[in-house]
């Protein structure tokens, strides 16, 4: 649904004239698993987007219909509630406003989206962060972008219960077109690197595979992380996460860690490091080499952190044979998106590859997404 219809039904439905709001998914090129530990992540929005017709209803109630699934929903100010349905993520955000003491008035919503949900693109936080957006301009709350991004954060966090890093809406409210940006998730600062495809592509191939054991494992990997830092602070006090650490501090510490909790924790230092060269080459449009960390990167959540599957290995595995230039798991874990890096001479060979073997493998078909890099959020 395009802007225009999706103006046009609003109108058909509730008589007035909304205001349209556009709001991306997003991609991490690099910088997996580093947001938790203060480290750096690399995202940039994409051009899959949920957009948002909003028009005041100068009543209390909020009437809001999800397009796509056919659901209409009202409530009031006094029904915020926390769960998992979508809902729950617009609640949070008109919660997340009323503690900010802004007034909180009714409004009609029709929204729509073309972002796979679930799938890694970060539906959920283009979903808050574009409602967020919307009630700002709306009723003039003079609210921040980063001010937006904490409240859609706080929203999944205390109204469906995900303990997710600021990176996916951040890069929702900031990204800038042809740019990724270099994300330091200690100070949320950021610095755009302008992304010069030249004879390259981003490509998303979507494994299929739902991350069922996400919240879990990722717990229990935030607790290794912890656990290091906690080591090494004994001896270091000043040492406040895995950001204040390099590889020879951690071989120091060494023997006093669980093999595992090394592991872990060796994987993330090398990992923020990574990000930073990432950020080095793309200074010097030198795609190739990024191409590289991302195979080194796939090659630490595979082999270190151990939150890939064999699926996105797969994957993975047949692009480098196949001369894509880097690739990797993308997202939390086991399963989703792996982005690929490969020239366009590359691309329909590597695809074709794909779709030939990967059904007989493992019994699903695989999407193929390929990716501009967009504007964040704005008004259409
Ligand atoms: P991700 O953010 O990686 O896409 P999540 O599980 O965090 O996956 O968020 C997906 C949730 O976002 C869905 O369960 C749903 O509540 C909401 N959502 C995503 N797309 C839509 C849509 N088109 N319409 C309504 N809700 C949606
Ligand atoms: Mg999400």
């Amino acid at each position: 649904m395009n802007p225009v219809s999706l103006a046009a039904s609003f109108k058909d439905q509730y008589h007035h004239t909304p205001m349209i709001v556009r709001a991306p998914g997003r991609i991490n090129l690099i910088g997996e698993h580093t947001d938790y530990n203060n480290g750096f992540v690399m995202p940039a929005a994409i051009d899959k987007h949920f957009l948002f017709a909003v028009a005041a209803n100068n009543t209390n109630q909020f009437n809001i219909q999800a397009v796509d699934l056919h659901e209409t929903i009202s409530f009031s100010l006094d029904e915020l509630k926390a769960g998992h349905h979508w809902s729950n993520y617009l609640m949070g955000v008109i919660d997340g406003m009323a503690r900010r003491g802004k007034k909180i008035e009714g409004v009609d919503v029709l929204f729509t989206s073309n972002i796979p949900a679930g799938a890694g693109l970060s539906s959920s936080a283009a979903l808050c962060s574009g409602f967020g957006f919307a009630l700002n301009e709306l009723f003039r709350y003079n609210l921040s972008r980063l001010e937006l991004a904490l409240i859609a954060q706080e929203s999944e966090h205390r109204f469906v219960g995900a303990q997710v890093g600021i990176m996916d809406m951040y890069a929702s409210l900031f990204s800038r077109t042809g740019s990724v940006m270099l994300l330091d998730c200690r100070s949320y600062t950021h610095e755009y690197l302008p992304f010069q495809f030249g004879n390259f592509e981003l490509l998303l191939v979507d494994t299929k595979v739902k991350h069922s054991l996400a919240s879990s494992a990722y717990n229990n990997r935030r607790q290794a992380c912890e656990e290091g830092v906690k080591i090494i602070k004994q001896n270091r006090p000043e040492v406040q996460s895995l950001r204040d650490v390099d590889e020879t501090v951690l071989q120091i510490f060494k023997p006093s860690m669980t093999e595992e909790v090394f592991r872990r924790c060796n994987y993330v230092v090398k990992e923020i490091d990574r990000t930073r060269q990432a950020a080095h080459h793309l200074k010097k449009n030198d795609l190739t080499a990024v191409g590289k960390l991302m195979y080194e990167t796939h090659r630490g959540l595979s082999s270190e952190y151990e939150v890939s599957c064999p699926e996105s290995d797969w994957v993975v595995t047949t692009a480098r044979e196949t001369g894509v230039t880097g690739a990797r798991q993308m997202g939390g874990g086991f399963g989703g998106c792996v982005l690929c890096l490969l020239s366009i001479s590359v691309k329909n060979i590597f695809i074709e590859k794909v779709k030939a073997k990967y059904f007989a493998q493992f019994e699903k078909e695989p999407d193929f997404y390929s990716i501009e890099l967009s504007e964040g959020v704005a008004l259409v």
